[in-house]
């Protein structure tokens, strides 16, 4: 029986991987000349079970709202964007009710854990090397209100197994020194210790590289036009004038899954959240951070990677535009400044690489992962935020409900029914 998947970012490739370590036979069709050139190629690079909060908080309508008016907004909804989102934006808004928020916290959280260890396994099994790093991360408050937001959560989460310790001004200092020019301007902050980091791109390069050695036909240049149907189940793929036969297809193509589903009469409720990063390389720059530091009053963070750091945040409701705004990235050089004032008055931000990417936001904050009405079609799409942080737990589920096995955590919170 041969799967087909469709998209090599992240998901695409883990999925591969978890198909082929239960003996599958798979292919992977990637549409780009390489893999992992769209989302999955300069995140921030966080693996963060810590940070399962979706995006539409009890209370997103206002901040929505008052961002379309203001150009600096972290999270910014575009006039233009409006009549695209409508019925999206209704069932995003509707799931920001406080009981599905926290339900989609607790869930998200369990996916990234369960996420966490697998990523850990896979790396050791395949001696992955993506300038990967333990540590924790460290996020950062400039006011009691957000630290108490987060505390809620935290405390939430805590019950589930979630580590973390509250600092004040010296705990943070002494964890992260690089943080001492700032320290009077921050109230507390919290290091979530079992959270890792690494190059995501790098990871997908590298398991790239061993699925192929092992036998797995990564084709790029591969755009997949039409998933074709007959009689309510898969049959193949069409690309360009090639018909391609699968017995099972795996939907991991990132925010263009939706306009994949469009003709099989499937509404996929997944949007692009585009979002920004800018990389710097610090060589011989003192006082940069050790672990990521997220600041939470900015939404946004600052992710040390080799001789880099990355800087990331903002989320912008614009369709599928990936065009660079400087806006955004001045507000990613002010976060540089707030955090690291001596890092930034030491680089050169001419010589620094912004980058944007469009991340697949499902309508209530959580992945989309399992079976669809059609028979042999599978999805594991939007992550939004969080796909680096669930890729490899998504894939083990999905080839386990694939399988017919007991996944290790419930898949009914992630399921397309009822979504
Ligand atoms: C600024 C930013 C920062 C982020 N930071 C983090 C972080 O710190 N931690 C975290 O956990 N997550 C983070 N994320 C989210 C994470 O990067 C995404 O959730 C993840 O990359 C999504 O992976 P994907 O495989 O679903 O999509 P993609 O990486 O976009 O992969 C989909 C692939 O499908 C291909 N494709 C699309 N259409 C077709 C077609 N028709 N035929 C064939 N191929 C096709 C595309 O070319 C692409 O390669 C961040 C995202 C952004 C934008």
């Amino acid at each position: 029986m041969t799967t087909l998947v469709v998209g090599a970012g992240l998901l695409g490739l883990c999925t591969a991987r978890s198909l082929l370590a239960r003996g599958e036979t798979v292919r992977v069709l990637e549409a780009r000349e390489a893999v992992a050139l769209e989302t999955s190629y300069a995140n921030g690079g966080m693996l963060t079970p810590s940070l399962p909060e979706p995006w539409n908080d009890p209370g997103v309508h206002r901040h929505l709202a008052a961002s379309l008016f203001d150009p600096k907004s972290a999270m910014k909804l575009h006039l233009h964007a409006v009549p695209s989102l409508f019925f999206w934006g209704i069932s995003f808004l509707r799931n920001s009710a406080p009981s599905r928020y926290f339900r989609a916290c607790e869930d998200n959280f369990r996916l990234a854990s369960y996420s966490l260890q697998q990523t850990q396994a896979v790396t050791r099994e395949l001696n992955l090397q993506y300038s990967q790093s333990s540590g924790g991360t460290l996020s950062v408050f400039r006011s009691e209100r957000d630290l108490n937001a987060k505390k809620v959560v935290a405390d939430r989460l805590a019950a589930l197994g979630m580590r973390y310790s509250l600092l004040d001004g010296a705990g943070i200092v002494a964890l992260e020194p690089s943080l001492a020019d700032v320290r009077q301007k921050l109230v507390a902050g919290m290091h979530f210790r079992d959270d890792e980091f690494g190059d995501a791109q790098k990871f997908c390069v590298a398991l790239a590289d061993a699925l192929t050695t092992s036998g797995v036909s990564i084709d790029t240049g591969m755009q997949v036009a039409e998933i074709v149907q007959s009689n309510g189940r898969v049959t193949g793929v069409r690309v360009g004038n090639e018909s391609i036969a699968a017995d099972r297809i795996v939907l991991a193509a990132g925010p263009d899954s939706r306009q994949l589903l469009r003709s099989l009469g499937i509404s996929l409720p997944v949007q692009p959240a585009k979002g920004y990063s800018v990389t710097i390389d610090v060589s011989g720059i003192a006082g940069t951070p050790r672990i990521p530091v997220l600041d939470d009053s900015m939404h946004a963070g600052v992710t040390p990677l080799d001789h880099r750091l990355r800087l990331v945040g903002t989320a912008e409701f614009t369709g599928f535009r990936k065009q660079i705004d400087q806006v955004r990235v001045d507000n990613l050089f002010d976060l540089l400044h707030a955090l690291f004032p001596s890092v930034d008055a030491r680089i050169d931000r001419k010589k620094a690489l912004p980058w944007a990417g469009l991340r697949p936001m499902s309508a209530d904050g959580k992945p989309i992962i399992g079976s669809t009405p059609i028979d042999g079609l599978f999805l594991n799409t939007g992550h939004g935020h969080l796909g680096w942080s669930m890729a490899m737990g998504s894939a083990e589920l999905l080839a386990d409900l694939m399988q017919g096995l007991a996944p290790a955590i419930d898949s009914g919170p992630f399921s397309f029914s009822g979504r």
